[in-house]
């Protein structure tokens, strides 16, 4: 059996066309939304994906405004551009590009955004929404994983699903989504004993790890859905956290690496400004980009 391939640069393209839609509608009505992303130190990972959040801000219609401070900015410095940022009714959503330089507190300055304006859902109000199921801002890379999952599945009631890694970036956001979609959900991380044989329960298995082809084929209920969230450079080019060549032969469905979860993060960034801006401005929450 070969594993239909889940689309993610596809999905993504969609994504931002209807986006790009809601935005005009909303220019129409004399609203731009604005998204602004501050970049601190010249980490190359971290520049590459600033300039593609900036070009696809544009592309949909919205203004992008980037703040590139030095390595050695004074964390009062950086906390300054936030509060400013939170003040300025142009900027509807703030991102502060992880990580941070070693001598900031990274918790500090995620706190300090507006949670409405928080588009990655890292400040602690709105973990705290998800967690109790309210509305929020949610973490974009799980919110794209949830779209081509309910996309592919229909419902994720009562599937059993594994989540490998508990970071609050994907795992634990990932974990609290599918739960709140009544899947049964199990937490995997590096003390999980006997990882292949959980892994071979899941009907949904989530990879977050950041290790090269760590999951193996073999660990794979056959037909299942992995959602593949690694991305890790290595000699042969950009891979994922799983086997995918060996996942393939066994999977119902994989989203590839590169064209899976990574084009639909800043589908979803930009998903989570229009939102920012719909809930400011009184509107209600645009059809379909929530959870
Ligand atoms: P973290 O390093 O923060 O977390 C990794 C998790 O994997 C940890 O919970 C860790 O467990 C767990 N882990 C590590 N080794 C093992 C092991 N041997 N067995 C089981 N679990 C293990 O990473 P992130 O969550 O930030 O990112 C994960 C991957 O996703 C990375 O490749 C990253 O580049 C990618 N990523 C991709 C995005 C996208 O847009 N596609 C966005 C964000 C991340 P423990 O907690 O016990 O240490």
């Amino acid at each position: 059996m070969t594993a239909t391939l889940i689309d993610g640069k596809a999905f993504a393209a969609g994504l931002r066309q209807r986006i790009a839609a809601e935005v005009a509608a909303m220019r129409d009505r004399g609203i731009t939304p604005g998204l602004a992303v501050v970049l601190v130190g010249e980490d190359p990972a971290s520049q590459v994906y600033v300039r593609s959040k900036g070009k696809q801000t544009v592309e949909v219609g919205m203004n992008s405004y980037e703040h590139k401070l030095p390595a050695d900015t004074a964390e009062a410095d950086l906390l300054a551009l936030i509060k400013r940022l939170n003040g300025d009714p142009d900027v509807n959503g703030i991102l502060v590009q992880l990580p941070l330089p070693g001598h900031m507190d990274e918790a500090a300055v995620i706190n300090a955004i507006d949670p409405a304006k928080d588009v990655d859902g890292f400040h602690i109000l709105n973990v705290g929404l998800l967690a109790t199921g309210q509305k929020s801002m949610v973490p974009c890379t799980p919110l794209g994983c949830l779209m081509m999952l309910r996309d592919h599945l229909g419902s994720l009631s009562g599937k059993r699903a594994v989540v490998v890694g508990r970071s609050n970036i994907v795992g634990k956001p990932m974990a609290q989504l599918l739960l709140r979609d009544s899947a049964t959900v199990t937490i995997a991380h590096s003390r999980t004993q006997d990882l292949p044989a959980l892994c071979r329960e899941a009907d949904i298995l989530v990879a977050a790890v950041g290790r090269p082809h760590f999951v193996k084929g073999d660990w794979i209920k056959p037909g299942a859905t992995v959602i593949d969230v690694g991305i890790n450079r290595t000699e042969d080019g950009l891979v994922g956290d799983v086997d995918f060549a060996a996942a393939r032969e066994v999977a119902g469905a994989i989203t590839p690496v590169p064209g899976g979860v990574g084009p639909m993060t800043i589908a979803c960034l930009l998903a989570n400004t229009l939102t920012a801006t719909a809930r400011v401005n009184g509107l209600p929450d645009p059809e379909g980009l929530t959870p």
